[in-house]
């Protein structure tokens, strides 16, 4: 019979299978030839997880290696190989000087979805209506999905992203016959380089032809994302757990899709899944990200459940001292809501993951990336609380012209140097006599003309992809919650002696968990997708008989066999 024996590298984890009778070199030999990066000569070593180095020429058998036997490597890379590129993109798109082409990309669905939506906001008829059921009137017709009183009267702060699009839309494109101009246009507020006039670029030459214009901050009326939906209170409260048990803070990141919200014109929900935690250092008053060695595999996990990076999450939480549970409000009117640092890291990963539109100049606007902070309220309890940067934020971070502060409600304008040419850069705003007026944004500005407020809840029934299984969730060894085979053995025995398969698919359906199978590579990759199509098809409306065919498969496959093996054994 075939071992499977697994090696953990830092470039990740790989299983290979050989014989009993195979020395370790051999399968050291394949491993550098077909899965490894080029290596230095002779550096590859394999050790037992006691780093304990292994004699290659020793066969498995001699070895006393058991199927799904885990092998350390250590190695060096060739140099001058594979490089890591830096994930925040500078490059975008020159934008062309008349596109008057629908561009093809590929929008999210629900994007096509509301872009065929005219939004048109009923009205019944009033007491001022003079005609007769069927008639329609100044007073009773429908309104457009941007209109500014109906937001106000229903106390909503921001008009969808397609209500605004809308609004541009019937503005940009007025006359019919005339050929579509892209009502979209990403915020561009660096020197265009080179200079079409042909002079020296910057800091030697510049001129009105590659200047960025100057900057008026004004409040974003619309946002790309109006809530924030999470399936279930246990998402939220099983990471919240983290801080409770630690007293350091957390963060994650927003794993879901995005869905029709029905309470706002032309609205988009974010719906959240489940969370992922990075690895991070956490401490009392704050946290960094490590270096995050599993992204590809993570990000890869997430699109086979049909999900997307939706958002991250973070704690700021110090308990009051009370007794009782409750937390210090320290974001609040007269405080700050989100720091300059929080606005510029946002940002960030707003620009990494950037909105798909066909009425952009260039294919994407803005992002629909959301920053939830969970913090004390006014009434000292823990509350969630959902913002997006502006795009116009996202354009001062593209160009470098703002870094943050040390008052968290202040972001500060960089300075004009060699490299960057920072135009004038106003705010404007109401001032004492109730006049609007316009402010010199140097060297610092109010943070509020860079993010927008989401709203956020709970569906009226919960009901998720994923249950609160209750497995270890990942990267929290410093609570001492590490998933193992003991544990797998644990959950899956009842369903596996009783031959319970509601129960097993039940287990199975819980994002920690999938994610410790992908990371114990037991199951191949075949193997783990069925295991998601199995979750997704159970958790969707669909019709039972294909899970229990799939779970069949499952069941029966070789890395599912070896994993209850594994289990068993140790
Ligand atoms: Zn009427
Ligand atoms: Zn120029």
């Amino acid at each position: 019979m075939g071992l499977i024996i697994r090696f953990r590298s830092k470039d990740g984890l790989f299983r290979l299978e050989g014989e009993e009778t195979t020395p370790l070199g051999v399968l050291l030999d394949e491993l550098v030839q077909t899965k490894l990066p080029p290596l230095e000569s002779s550096t590859l070593m394999a050790k037992t997880n006691n780093f304990n180095q292994i004699d290659p020429k020793l066969t498995l058998q001699e070895l006393g290696f058991k199927n799904g036997e885990m092998v350390e490597l250590q190695y060096s890379k060739r140099t001058g190989g594979q490089s890591i590129s830096g994930k925040l993109s500078e490059n975008e798109i020159p934008a062309s000087q008349n596109a008057v082409t629908t561009i093809k990309v590929n929008q999210l669905l629900i994007d096509d979805e509301l872009d065929n939506d005219k939004g048109l906001i009923t009205r019944p008829t009033s007491s001022f209506c003079r005609h007769s059921g069927m008639g329609m009137c100044e007073y009773c017709s429908p309104l457009p999905p941007w209109d500014a009183e109906y937001h106000e009267q229903n106390s909503i702060k921001h008009i969808s992203f397609h209500s605004q699009l809308a609004l541009l839309n019937s503005e940009t494109n007025k006359g019919t016959g005339s050929s579509f101009i892209p009502p979209l246009k990403q915020s561009n507020f660096k020197i265009l380089s080179p200079c079409p006039s042909g002079h020296e670029p910057w800091p030697r030459g510049i001129c009105s032809k590659c200047q960025p214009s100057s900057i008026t901050l004004k409040r974003q009326k619309f946002r790309m994302v109006d809530h924030v939906e999470f399936q279930r209170s246990d998402i939220v409260n099983n990471f919240i757990d983290s801080w409770r048990r630690s007293g350091v803070q957390r963060i994650g990141l927003l794993i879901g899709s995005y869905d029709k919200y029905e309470k706002t014109p032309l609205g988009i929900k974010a719906k959240v899944e489940a969370i992922y935690e990075f690895p991070q250092m956490d401490w009392e008053d704050g946290l960094t990200l490590n270096q995050w060695d599993e992204e590809d595999k993570v990000m890869n996990l997430i699109s086979g459940f049909g999900l997307s990076p939706i958002g991250i999450i973070f704690t700021d939480l110090s308990d009051a001292g009370n007794g009782d549970g409750s937390v210090i409000c320290k974001r609040h009117a007269d405080s700050f809501f989100l720091s300059s640092l929080e606005i510029i890291f946002a940002t960030k990963w707003q620009l990494r993951f950037p909105n798909v539109s066909r009425f952009s100049e260039n294919g994407s606007f803005s992002s629909k990336f959301v920053t939830c902070v969970v913090s004390g309220n006014t009434n000292g309890e823990i509350d969630i609380s959902t913002y997006q940067a502006s795009e116009t934020a996202e354009g001062l971070v593209k160009a470098n012209l703002i870094s943050p502060s040390t008052h968290p409600n202040q972001m500060f304008i960089n300075k004009q140097d060699s490299e960057r040419y920072v135009p004038d850069i106003l705010y404007q705003m109401v001032n004492e006599y109730g006049l609007e007026v316009k402010r010199d944004a140097k060297p610092s500005f109010p943070v509020e003309y860079l993010i927008v407020s989401l709203t956020h809840g709970f569906p009226d029934v919960e009901r998720g992809m994923f249950n609160n299984g209750g497995w270890p969730i990942e990267n929290r060894g410093y609570l001492g919650e590490v998933g193992d085979v003991h544990l797998l053995e644990k959950r899956f025995k009842h369903g596996f002696n009783n031959g319970d398969r509601q129960e097993f698919v039940n287990e199975l359906g819980d994002f920690h968990l999938l994610l410790y199978l992908q990371e114990n590579g037991v199951l191949n990759s075949k193997e783990l997708q069925l295991c998601q199509k199995i979750v997704r098809s159970s958790a969707s409306d669909s019709a039972d008989t294909t899970v229990a065919s799939e779970l069949e498969l499952l069941l029966n496959s070789a890395g599912w066999r070896s994993l209850s093996t594994i289990s068993k054994l140790l």
